[in-house]
């Protein structure tokens, strides 16, 4: 999930979904039905993605074999030389690791004790960019409130206090601000600490990381998440009038940037070389769990999707290439190196199509495009109708596309089924058992079908506007 759309608050994200696009640019689709053209192909693409496992035990290989993939960790860049090389003992293309400088922020030992009304350890995980503590740690009286609203009515009490916002979860985009902006808004007030409900629709006491970030006027102070059941219990307890008392410890740090790579690989246009379709997912992940789901499932079955055309032999008229993103979590710079590198061959990037929230049950594509492209994504979606997956709705963009989507690239993601992602994501418990082979398969499929067909048809989807 996307810092840059954190930083420029839920509002934006909600704007997102709505934007206004134009039909400037598109072209008429074939008087050949676009569906009926490319019917033999998407049914062997999808019996391809279905006949078996490998996306599945791909996914496994990875996150079994590098555990999860912080910015600036040994197991990231491990990660990503094992995946180049397996890209290119897959018969891709031009398969090279494009350079970014990414941020290095690390955990360090950290801990939350509660010292009164009894002695407990809490489940907590610092929030990712936070500061430390001093070695000592901090131990104050715990100030709990609900909400930012309650907070600003009670904050001459927060002096010399740890904070904690013990916010219920309402949707994703509605309750990570409590994360982003905790740290900021108590210390403002005067608090030396703060804490979190973790962000995270269900729980069994597993806290949730993510990124948070500090505002320029304010004093940086550390901030941790606890996990919701360790959260609510000490709102239980302050409620009920018990002095509440935190020993927090933390020794996270910021080092220098790095390098890192974004890894990319492609299946070369048999036309039209230069006009690209981009699909992919992030390959970093939060140094908890496996990052199976945030976004090693998103990564593997966009791979997996150009692995399978090009197994399957179909030549795509357009060039299509997978993206592996580096850093969406903390910093989104591979993406920015992404635009960047490639800024004079945006103009021709006809789609870019990122998987970003699990690679649970496909249900469809969400698009930002203009209405014409619609009617034609809607058109080549109706060949996924015999696994439900044919829906597709205006809006929405994923972290990593997004910066091609402000340059005109119209933009795709995959919808999926919603229920179980913020169980695990950011959390210990992103990790492989969660996932169902043939739900893997089947985004693989969904992936696959429109990367090819955009990639090969005669019209585009036009260009979405710029912003
Ligand atoms: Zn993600």
């Amino acid at each position: 999930m996307s810092l840059r759309k954190l930083e420029r608050g839920a509002a934006v994200v909600l704007a997102l979904s709505t934007i206004v696009t134009t039909s400037i640019g598109a072209q008429t689709p074939s008087a050949t039905p676009l569906a009926d053209r490319y019917r033999a192909d998407a049914t062997r693409l999808l019996a391809g993605a279905l006949s078996d496992s490998s996306a599945y035990n791909r996914l496994a290989r990875l996150t079994d074999t590098f555990g999860h993939r912080l910015s600036g960790s040994a197991s990231l860049e491990a990660a990503i030389d094992w995946i180049l090389a397996e890209m290119k003992r897959d018969g891709l293309q031009n398969v090279r690791g494009e350079k970014a400088m990414v941020p290095h922020w690390v955990r360090g030992e950290e801990s939350a004790v509660l010292v009164r009304p009894r002695p407990y350890k809490l489940h907590m995980l610092g929030l990712g960019r936070s500061v430390g503590t001093p070695a000592a740690g901090i131990t104050a009286k715990v100030l709990v409130v609900s909400s930012f609203e309650e907070f600003a009515k009670r904050q001459s009490e927060a002096k010399g206090k740890i904070v904690l916002f013990d916010a219920p979860f309402v949707s994703y985009g509605e309750t990570v601000r409590y994360r982003f902006s905790a740290a900021s808004t108590a210390a403002k007030a005067g608090a030396i600490a703060a804490l979190i409900r973790s962000v995270s629709s269900n729980s069994m006491q597993n806290p949730h990381t993510g990124a948070m970030g500090y505002d320029s006027t304010a004093a940086k102070i550390p901030v941790a998440a606890l996990s919701v059941e360790d959260a609510m219990m000490l709102h239980r307890m302050s409620d009920r009038g018990d002095d509440v008392v935190v020993t927090l410890k933390m020794g996270a740090r910021t080092l220098p940037d790095v390098p890192s790579r974004n890894a990319v690989a492609e299946i070369v246009g048999s036309e039209k070389p230069d006009e690209v379709v981009v699909l992919g997912g992030h390959i970093d992940s939060w140094d908890v769990g496996q990052g199976a789901m945030d976004d090693g499932g998103g990564s593997v079955a966009a791979w997996e999707a150009v692995r399978l055309i090009k197994q399957l032999g179909l030549k795509p008229r357009r060039t299509i290439r997978v993206v592996l993103w580096t850093n969406e979590e903390n910093g989104s710079r591979g993406a920015l190196a992404y635009r960047d590198t490639h800024a004079n061959e945006l103009n021709k990037h006809v789609m870019a199509m990122e998987s970003d929230n699990g690679v649970f049950k496909p249900l469809g594509y969400r698009i930002s495009a203009p209405d014409s492209a619609v009617t034609i994504a809607r058109d080549i979606a109706s060949l996924l109708s015999g696994i439900g997956a044919s829906s597709v709705a205006p809006g929405g963009s994923e972290a990593d596309v997004e910066p091609l989507l402000e340059r005109g690239v119209p933009v795709v993601d995959l919808a999926v089924e919603g229920t179980r992602y913020f169980w695990y994501h950011h959390s210990e418990a992103d990790t492989m058992d969660k996932l169902n082979p043939r739900d893997v398969a089947e985004c693989v499929a969904l992936m696959a079908v429109m990367a090819y067909v955009v990639a090969d048809m005669p019209g585009t989807l036009g260009r979405a506007a710029t912003h």
